[in-house]
C-alpha cells in the first residue's frame, strides 16, 4: 500500500515532462476516481472524468496557485469536470427520460464552493486576506493537533467545516452548555489572531480579523467557513488516513479521523480511504492503462520537451 504523501515538482509538470505525469497519474488517479464514483454511476463515464481531468490538469498547469497544494489543484478540476458530465448527461436523460440511476442534484454539487477554483470573492476579506487565512488555519490546526487537543479541534471544525450550530455541538462533544462551545470558538480566533500578529504581511487580516471578532460574526463565520472547507484546513495527511485503515491510530487522532470522516463527511478523504482501501483492483488496474495512455498521448501531441 501507498502511503507517501508525494508532491510532484511543479516545474518539471510545466515542462510537459513524461516522467513526472506519469507518476502524477500513478498516485493521483485512484483517489480521483473515487471521488468521481460517489457522483458517477456509470463505470465508463467515471474513466473518462477521471482522463479529461488529468488532462485539464496538464493544459492548465501553467495557472497553478501555490497557496493550495497539487491534489486541491487536481480535485478541484475534478469538481468542475463531474459537473460538466452530469450537465451532459441531464440533457440526454431529458430527451429520452426514466432513468432510475439519477446522482445528487447537479445544481447543489454546482452551488458548493468548496474547491479553490470556485472560492467566490468574499465580502469582508481581500482575496489576499483569504489566502494568508488559510495559512492561518492550516498553522491553528497542526498547532491544536500537535497539543493533543483534539475535543478543541473537533468543535472549531464542526463550526466552519460543518456549519452546525453551538446547541447540536456542545451535545455531540458532552460540554457543559453552549457557553462552552463560544468559548472554545472564541479563543481559537483569538489565538488565530495572534498568528496573524506575527506576520508583517497579515496586518489587513488581523485588522479585520480583531473588527470581525468584536462585531456580530455572520458574515464572519460565513467566510471563515468558506476559507476552511476551499483550503481543507483539517485534512488530515494521507498517512493519518492509512493509519486509520490499519487500525493503528491512537484515541485522539482517530476520534478526529472518524469525525471528519463520518460526520464531517468529507469527500477528499473519504475519496483517498477508498483509494487506500482498493488499491490493488482489477477496476483501478483498467484506469491506470486508460489515464496513461491517454496523458501521454496528449505530452506526445504537444511536441513536450
Ligand atoms: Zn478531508
Amino acid at each position: 500500500m501507498n502511503v507517501s504523501d508525494w508532491i510532484p515538482d511543479i516545474a518539471k509538470l510545466e515542462a510537459h515532462d513524461d516522467e513526472e505525469w506519469l507518476r502524477v497519474e500513478r498516485e493521483y488517479a485512484g483517489r480521483l476516481y473515487h471521488y468521481v464514483a460517489r457522483r458517477v454511476v456509470d463505470r465508463e463515464a467515471r474513466h473518462d472524468v477521471v482522463q479529461e481531468t488529468l488532462l485539464g490538469a496538464v493544459r492548465g498547469i501553467k495557472s497553478f496557485d501555490p497557496t493550495y497544494t497539487f491534489e486541491q489543484y487536481l480535485f478541484g478540476i475534478c469538481h468542475n469536470r463531474t459537473i460538466d458530465f452530469l450537465r451532459r448527461r441531464r440533457a440526454d436523460t431529458l430527451q429520452t427520460e426514466g432513468e432510475d440511476d439519477e446522482p445528487a442534484p447537479i445544481e447543489r454539487l454546482a452551488a458548493e464552493t468548496e474547491t479553490p477554483s470556485r472560492v467566490v470573492r468574499a465580502q469582508e476579506f481581500s482575496e489576499n486576506a483569504r489566502r494568508l487565512l488559510a495559512l492561518l488555519l492550516r498553522e491553528w490546526v497542526q498547532e491544536t493537533w500537535s497539543e493533543g487537543e483534539f475535543v478543541r479541534l473537533m468543535v472549531i471544525e464542526a463550526l466552519f467545516f460543518g456549519g452546525w450550530r453551538n446547541k447540536d455541538t456542545w451535545q455531540r462533544f458532552g460540554l457543559n452548555d453552549e457557553t462552552s462551545v463560544a468559548g472554545i470558538k472564541f479563543r481559537a480566533l483569538v489565538r488565530i489572531r495572534e498568528l496573524a500578529q506575527e506576520r508583517p504581511e497579515a496586518t489587513e487580516l488581523f485588522l479585520a480579523l480583531s473588527r470581525l471578532t468584536q462585531a456580530g460574526e455572520a458574515t464572519f463565520d460565513f467566510d471563515v467557513g468558506q476559507v476552511w472547507r476551499a483550503s481543507r484546513a483539517s485534512c488530515p495527511a494521507r498517512v493519518w488516513l492509512a493509519r486509520a485503515l490499519a487500525g493503528t491510530l491512537q484515541a485522539g487522532p482517530k476520534s478526529f479521523v472518524d469525525f471528519h470522516l463520518d460526520e464531517m463527511r468529507c469527500e477528499f478523504c473519504r475519496a483517498n480511504l477508498e483509494d487506500l482501501r482498493t488499491r490493488t483492483s482489477d477496476e483501478l488496474e483498467a484506469l491506470h492503462e486508460r489515464a496513461r495512455e491517454s496523458t501521454l498521448r496528449f505530452l506526445r501531441s504537444r511536441g513536450a520537451n
